[in-house]
């Protein structure tokens, strides 16, 4: 009993060592327990259910940190601590990873990102869907400089780099502006990127072609980088993109993963049956591919990137714009849109679309697009609704809100041992517009909704998916388990009420259950309320100079 032993060491750190002290000592030594020889820690939390991250089962314990570092975990801790928590029996667990966010919208108004603490995130990922900044450097600078609560890394965006070497065109690249981009892509991973992100779906990303990914993932695999992918399509050829996915991990040498994973449109709906089997098969052959889920039914991007044809955003804005005075180009976006309502994100009703954010009309938010036609005058039918998508598109664009996913498809997806949690989510300005809610709600529902309530999944792999499984694969050696030795990221929850409250209706609501938050070893939350520390910190990746 390692404890007891350590409970007959008490003496304080001015004590002379006698001869028995040292007689005790080496007894302690010799029994292989000297780490538990009593000593002054910054803090203890007691009485704790520990769910460390591993997937294993809850343990009762208790933990103690020094500085921003784990120091012991044992059914007992004795000596002395500068504070000490009574968890109260509640579950202690890793903070939480979030490995797709869009957090640098909002996280220099709100710093304290008080949206993904208050759910127990701890570390939050930036640079997805193809989209970063060039160079990295200067903007993970500013994120330093800026004191923010949770840890902050990044990816390096496809798209971005491609902008930046060739603008928003339809072509393929040249031999040498291959070397440019790969060259950028190896600057960032030097800057302290984890890996390389895409956003296929997006334009330039969709002007891509797969061999062009896959010389960049390449470059970036041979620094010790991941890939991770917002697909090309994730509705009626998402097959095809989940195999594209996994030949850019197979012949770009690297982890790859699919990001967000959904299925989009109502006819295909139940293809996550052959999307999972997909990464078996390739896992099965030693391609390390993996995924990333947010719990909800609906997804959000803009609504120009969701219901125009790709080929209609090729080019500058004005270049855009102009395509709608050929009525020829315009009758043919038109009609695209509607196939685009029809069958992908518009999930087959205009009231499925939901307007998140219109920066020239901040009255639009919450309106769906049914509403917005008849705004506009015009009776509710697709091709009015898309009429209506020009209109907004015209008027600077909005961001959207799509309802178009299967609740089977998004469990199907969270069942399986490859996903992991990730928001998609941003930083939001509390009672600005109408964001998803995934923003304040992704992890605490997963533990709440799925996890308790509907018992899709144990609370013990909740707690890996969204910890040890992020932290493995982003290659965050130090966090996502709680062992000593490891960075203090801790979330403390009651799994009996911990839920999420933000809905569709009114997203602005904080999550509920989780009582206190620590990021390297200093409390970030609890009573309700953020705290004035501020301890998350820039993380760089393999290849950092
Ligand atoms: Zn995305």
């Amino acid at each position: 009993m390692p404890h007891r032993v350590s409970a007959e060491l008490k003496f304080g750190p001015t004590k002379t060592f006698g001869p028995t002290l040292a007689v005790a000592l080496l007894v302690a030594a010799a029994a292989g327990v000297l780490a538990q020889a009593p000593q002054a820690y910054d803090l203890i939390i007691r009485n704790a259910r520990i769910v460390d991250g591993t997937g294993n089962p809850w343990y009762r314990g208790e933990i103690a940190v020094k500085g921003d570092t784990i120091a012991a975990i044992a059914p007992r801790i004795a000596g002395q601590a500068a504070r000490v928590i009574d968890a109260g029996g509640q579950v202690v667990s890793p903070g939480f990873i979030d490995p797709h966010t869009h957090s640098s919208r909002g996280i220099f108004q709100v710093p304290t990102a008080d949206n993904y603490v208050r759910q127990g995130v701890t570390t939050i990922m930036e640079g997805p869907d193809g989209g970063s900044p060039i160079p990295l450097k200067p903007f993970l600078d500013k994120v330093a400089a800026t004191k923010i609560t949770p840890n902050w890394g990044m990816f390096v965006g496809q798209g971005s780099v491609r902008e930046a070497v060739m603008g928003n065109v339809d072509r393929k690249a040249t031999p040498a502006e291959i070397e440019k981009m790969k060259e950028i892509v190896r600057q960032g991973m030097r800057d302290g990127a984890f890996g390389l992100s895409s956003g296929l779906f997006y334009v330039p990303g969709n002007f891509t072609p797969t061999e062009e990914v896959i010389e960049l993932a390449r470059a970036a695999g041979e620094m010790g980088g991941i890939y991770i992918s917002h697909m090309r399509d994730e509705a009626s050829k998402v097959l095809d993109s989940v195999r594209e996915t996994i030949r850019i991990g197979e012949e770009g040498r690297l982890p790859t993963q699919v990001t967000h994973h959904k299925i989009i449109g109502t006819a295909n709906w139940g293809k996550s049956v052959d999307t999972l089997r997909m990464v078996d098969e390739a896992r099965a052959r030693g391609v390390d591919a993996t995924i990333d889920q947010y719990p909800y039914t609906a997804s959000s991007t803009s609504i120009q990137a969701a219901l125009w044809p790709q080929w209609a955003q090729e080019g500058t804005r004005p270049q855009v714009l102009a395509r709608l005075k050929d009525p020829a180009a315009r009758a043919k976006i038109k009609a695209e849109s509607v196939l685009l309502l029809k069958n992908e994100r518009g999930g087959g009703d205009p009231r499925n679309v939901v307007v998140s954010r219109c920066e020239w009309d901040m009255s639009l938010a919450g309106k769906n697009l049914a509403d917005i036609t008849t705004l506009r005058g015009l009776e509710v039918t697709l091709e009015n609704a898309a009429e209506a998508v020009i209109w907004i598109v015209e008027q600077g664009g909005c961001g959207g809100i799509f309802h178009a996913i299967n609740e089977e498809d998004l469990v199907r997806i969270l069942r399986h041992p490859a996903t992991m949690i990730g928001s998609d989510g941003e930083v939001p300005i509390f009672g600005q517009a109408n964001p998803h809610p995934r923003s304040y709600g992704t992890f605490v529902r997963v533990l709440g909704m799925y996890a308790r309530d509907k018992h899709v999944i144990t609370l013990e792999e909740a707690v890996r998916k969204m910890s040890s499984a992020t932290a493995q694969r982003i290659g965050l050696g130090d966090r996502g388990i709680l062992r000593p030795g490891l960075k203090a990221d801790i979330a403390i929850f009651d799994p009996a009420t911990v839920r999420d409250t933000a809905t569709f209706e009114k997203p602005h609501s904080y999550a509920e259950g989780v009582s206190v938050v620590i990021v390297n070893g200093q409390v970030a939350f609890e009573g309700g309320k953020m705290t004035a520390a501020r301890p998350g910190r820039v993380l760089y990746g393999p290849a950092k100079q």
